[in-house]
């Protein structure tokens, strides 16, 4: 690994083989830091893991081995994007999403206090929110999930802000939007198996993949009847992480921010974008909606950009999908 003399410490990213995290990886190695990647590669990918970095295979929850990379690599800070994510199955299989989300960070964070490392960046979630009361949804709204998989990460949140007082380990708690795309030079981009997300579905679709894609649901209270999202880049989620770590790293108090634009698009927007840019016309069937789909989810994401300047550059609808499209068809 290369030392460079105006990086600050060593970052250890928790999750660096996965879609989001191997993005981070990538922002902070093109910004001269030192990685440390720790990964169990349950569902990461060898593929994605950045030969710049270090990588060691293993659980975040594995104390003894996290407290061994925290003091070997002499780390400044960490970022976790290590998590179960998928709504549907945090509900059939609750005890997954706290043993992997929760018990694995607690020992994670143990590790981090025993060592005496001050920074922690928390990939959180738009799902912490639960059903909106209102649209944009601000940081203050109230955090009422409606799966467990939210349930763990608001939890997480509140472990933060009690370890805060207990240690003074400072944190960002990041709420995700809906992070897509992927990297413009075409070597990392979103994998997931089964895939359950709209755009590299429909991609699916337009690689001859899959002959027919679903909506789920054009009966919402919404201009065209299917529900909107706010989608933001996965490399404007990476600079938002770095700003992150940059103001802890200056001083900064622990915060909690959304990641999104502000701007909502309906799946059926979505979905002649993702024509119009693979020229495929990508046939749909409309299915019934999904449980636990809001009609609306979009970001009010005016705090990180007055407290630390962070404005999204790629992530209009075009820019997203043509990215993602370059990146499956490369890796098709
Ligand atoms: N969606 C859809 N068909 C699919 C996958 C997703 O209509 O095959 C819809 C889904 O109901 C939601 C939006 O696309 O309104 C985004 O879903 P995704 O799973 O990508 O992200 P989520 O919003 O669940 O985090």
């Amino acid at each position: 690994m290369k030392e460079s003399a105006s990086a600050g410490k060593p970052v250890l990213v928790v999750g660096g083989a996965g879609y989001i995290g191997s993005h981070m990886v990538s922002a902070l190695v093109a910004a001269g830091r030192e990685v440390v990647i720790l990964d169990n590669l349950s569902t990461g990918h060898r593929a994605l893991l950045n030969p710049a970095a270090l990588f060691v295979e293993g659980a975040c929850g594995d104390r003894a081995l996290v407290e061994r990379i925290l003091i070997d690599h002499a780390i400044g800070g960490v970022m976790h994007f290590a998590a179960s994510s998928l709504v549907g199955e945090s509900v059939q299989d609750p005890l997954k999403y706290y043993r992997n989300n929760l018990a694995q960070t607690v020992e994670l964070l143990s590790a981090m206090q025993s060592v005496g490392v001050p920074y922690f960046v928390l990939s959180s979630t738009a799902a912490v929110y639960g059903e909106p009361q209102s649209v944009p949804i601000a940081e203050s709204h109230p955090s009422r999930p409606t799966n467990p998989y939210g349930s763990t990460k608001a939890a997480l949140e509140r472990l933060l802000a009690e370890v805060e007082v207990a240690s003074g380990m400072r944190h960002m708690s990041l709420r995700y939007f809906n992070a897509a795309g992927a990297h413009p030079d075409g070597t990392i981009g979103e994998r997931h198996e089964p895939e359950s997300h709209l755009i590299p579905i429909m991609i699916q679709v337009a690689l001859g993949q899959r002959p027919h894609a679903q909506v789920f649901g054009t009966d919402w209270p919404t201009e065209d009847g299917s529900c909107v999202r706010d989608y933001i880049h996965v490399c404007d989620l990476a600079d938002a992480h770095m700003v992150a770590l940059q103001a802890l790293e200056r001083g900064a108090a622990s915060s909690t921010y959304n990641l999104g634009t502000g701007k909502g698009y309906s799946v059926l927007q979505v979905i002649d974008t993702v024509r119009r840019i693979t020229a495929h016309p990508v046939p749909v069937v409309v299915s019934g909606r999904r449980a636990g789909d809001p009609a609306v989810l979009v970001a009010n994401a005016d705090r990180i950009r007055s407290d630390l300047g962070w404005i999204p550059q790629r992530s209009d609808l075009d820019t997203i999908v043509s990215s993602a499209w370059n990146w499956h068809r490369r890796s098709a």
